[in-house]
């Protein structure tokens, strides 16, 4: 297999096509803990991609409540499990991963190690919503910080992999990234619905249409992408969780580019299991409140432990220009590739041609009327 460059992981790794990035790569950042689980995002998803039939069950975006949570079924438990010993090394200033990925784990008959799950791993999209890490509420407990008893929600899309693993896998070669913006689609004439795809995808984000008989998957909103605007579960998003984007490699970064600015240079924006080998592009600004820190280790990588100080300390006041890149957070559904701090006050958005999109202050006016208004001669109970 040819040897490929993953800088997730640190290294170079087997894949089974040669290293071939498109021009830019469509990404987006993720911030954990402000997702409050409205499923906004799945409905807009649901209402305009998978309404058909044969689609009943596919949440081509799902939000799930981790530990417990898992759509299908088991999905990460089972991948890592099968992979076995996952291990990084801190060489130099950075970390390598030096277990195996899932493309170097396949059996000699295999491309990728996978598995395909049973039609009932899918029956339970919510399973595990909202339940804690553990059930048990010792004597004596009470709450501090980190908490002794979590959970979060992570809200999950196809990752449109560098190294797609779906991809990979396709004997009829109907899975292809585009070249201009790295989005990863399935031909819709060329696919036989083999579902190799399914069983590669350790993320579990192809999906098989047993109507059509072919498979299918998140097209990151394409059509809307190419007009300069964010996909649909982005640009809905209550919790403006959301920032998506264009994303350089990390020796290409561009500090004013929010992507850029937010996985390479703050490096808050995590990839979700980086060991598998895929490149993920959707990243995640880790829980800041979660007791277990290995979990979290595990799911996104030994960056965690820096990345939740560094957001710490912007929450805590002392990183204005981090806390302006996080404003930005579904300010506008216009894709940004440049931000910048105005004065201290302001941060502003600025399309490819340089338009700025949007301008919104760092701090939000606090206006607090009084209980009784002699004016209308009313009373507000809400007074701020
Ligand atoms: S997340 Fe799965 S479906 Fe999406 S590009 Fe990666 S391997 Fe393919
Ligand atoms: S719309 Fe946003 S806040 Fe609501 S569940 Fe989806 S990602 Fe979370």
């Amino acid at each position: 297999m040819p040897k490929v460059y993953n800088w997730q992981i640190g290294r170079e790794m087997d894949y089974w096509y040669e290293e071939s990035r498109p021009r830019r790569q469509a990404a987006a950042v993720f911030d954990t803990n402000k997702c409050i689980a409205c499923q906004t995002c799945t409905v807009a998803c649901k209402t305009t991609w998978t309404s058909g039939k044969g689609q009943e069950y596919m949440y081509w975006n799902n939000v799930e409540t981790k530990p417990w949570g898992s759509y299908p079924m088991g999905w990460d438990v089972n991948i890592l499990k099968m992979l076995g010993p996952q291990r990084w090394s801190l060489e130099g200033e950075r970390y390598v991963y030096r277990g195996k990925t899932i493309f170097e784990a396949a059996a000699q008959s295999e491309r990728v190690l996978g598995y395909l799950p049973s039609d009932l791993d899918y029956a339970y999209p919510n399973r595990g919503e909202d339940e804690t890490n553990e059930i048990v509420v010792e004597e004596k407990f009470y709450l501090r910080m980190p908490h002794d008893l979590w959970f979060f929600y992570l809200p999950r899309i196809c990752n449109h992999c560098t190294y797609p693993a779906c991809l990979a896998s396709c004997p009829r070669l109907s899975i292809y990234k585009r070249p201009e913006d790295g989005i990863v689609l399935v031909d819709q004439a060329r696919c036989r619905g083999y579902r190799e795809c399914v069983q590669a995808c350790p993320y579990k984000k192809v999906f098989y249409n047993h109507v059509t008989r072919i498979s299918e998957k998140c097209v990151l909103c394409y059509p809307a992408v190419e007009k300069g605007i964010w996909p649909r579960c982005m640009r809905t998003c209550i919790g403006k969780i959301r920032m998506f984007g264009y994303l350089n490699t990390p020796e290409k970064a561009d500090p004013e580019n929010p992507l850029d600015f937010l996985v390479h240079v703050k490096k808050v924006g995590l990839p979700l299991l980086p060991q598998l080998g895929l490149e993920p592009n959707i990243y995640y600004i880790p829980p800041i409140h979660v007791g277990n820190i290995n979990f979290l280790r595990m799911l996104f990588g030994p960056g965690v432990d820096q990345a939740i100080q560094t957001y710490n300390k912007a929450i805590a006041g002392r990183d204005l220009e981090l806390v302006a890149a996080l404003l930005l957070n579904v300010s506008t559904d216009r894709i940004m590739t440049k931000f910048k701090v105005i004065g201290s006050s302001e941060v502003a958005g600025y399309d490819e041609n340089g338009h700025e999109v949007v301008r919104i202050p760092l701090k939000e006016p606090a206006v607090v009327r009084p209980f009784y208004d002699e004016r209308l001669q009313v009373y507000r109970h809400n007074i701020t």
